[in-house]
């Protein structure tokens, strides 16, 4: 089996949200298909071990805030390699209450979709959620929204091990002093790339990077960063 035809297959990204006695949480996800259009059903593949996994069990709703190109990687790393469990993710974020009660992230969101969940589907160590459209609607009618090829071969970006679509690293020769691997999500910075979303140029080594430079996914020290050679 050759597993690099999995990475053939296109996604888009998004922010899977859903609540639970009046606390909200969201996490990125990759996977959200429409099922069908009468009536119009989306699904979400979400992990058991996520708290959105747990909120839309227990609330039967989730809303999908499909995010734009342009989302800088700060965004994707609030939702996608953050917990719920050890903050409020909605704290300082906008967002507006949809007819279902899920919350739906205006910055950064093109168009959101809120459902009701009909069905479920064990998957191991996913759930297929099915859920039946409440309400929709375009934000951003200008914008393209940000497919997972985008933010993995322009962004940079890295999926989490608990990602439907995460594959255990290959390690490739890194020249010296050239690219560093962040430790604790996976992003690689790249020199000839820069941090253009924390004002970083392209072409600055990781040494010449400020002291208080962080990770622009999870936020951690350049002391996380780690290099191979
Ligand atoms: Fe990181």
């Amino acid at each position: 089996m050759d597993k690099a035809a999995f990475f053939k297959l296109s996604y888009g990204l998004y922010v899977v949200t859903s609540k639970k006695n009046g606390q909200l949480n969201g996490q990125i996800a990759n996977t959200a298909i429409q099922v069908t259009s009468d009536p119009p059903t989306i699904a979400v593949c979400i992990n058991k071990q996520n708290l959105t996994h747990e909120f839309i069990r227990s609330s039967r709703i989730f809303a999908v805030s499909i995010i734009s190109r342009s989302t800088p990687m700060t965004f994707i790393g609030h939702f996608g390699f953050k917990s719920g469990r050890d903050f409020n993710k909605f704290e300082n974020m906008n967002y507006k209450t949809g007819v279902t009660g899920a919350p739906i992230v205006l910055d950064n969101t093109i168009a959101y979709i809120e459902t009701e969940v009909m069905k479920e589907l064990d998957c191991g160590t996913h759930t297929i959620f099915v859920g039946e459209v409440r309400d929709c609607g375009i934000l951003k009618s200008d914008e393209e929204p940000m497919t997972y090829a985008f933010y993995h071969e322009v962004k940079g970006g890295k999926s989490p091990k608990t990602a439907p679509t995460y594959q255990e690293p290959v390690k490739e020769k890194v020249e010296k002093s050239a690219k560093y691997t962040c430790s604790v999500c996976g992003y690689t910075y790249d020199p000839e790339k820069g941090d253009p979303d924390s004002g970083v140029k392209p072409g600055t080594t990781f040494e010449d990077l400020p002291a208080d430079w962080t990770c622009p996914v999870c936020g951690a020290d350049k002391s996380k960063f780690e290099t191979e050679g």
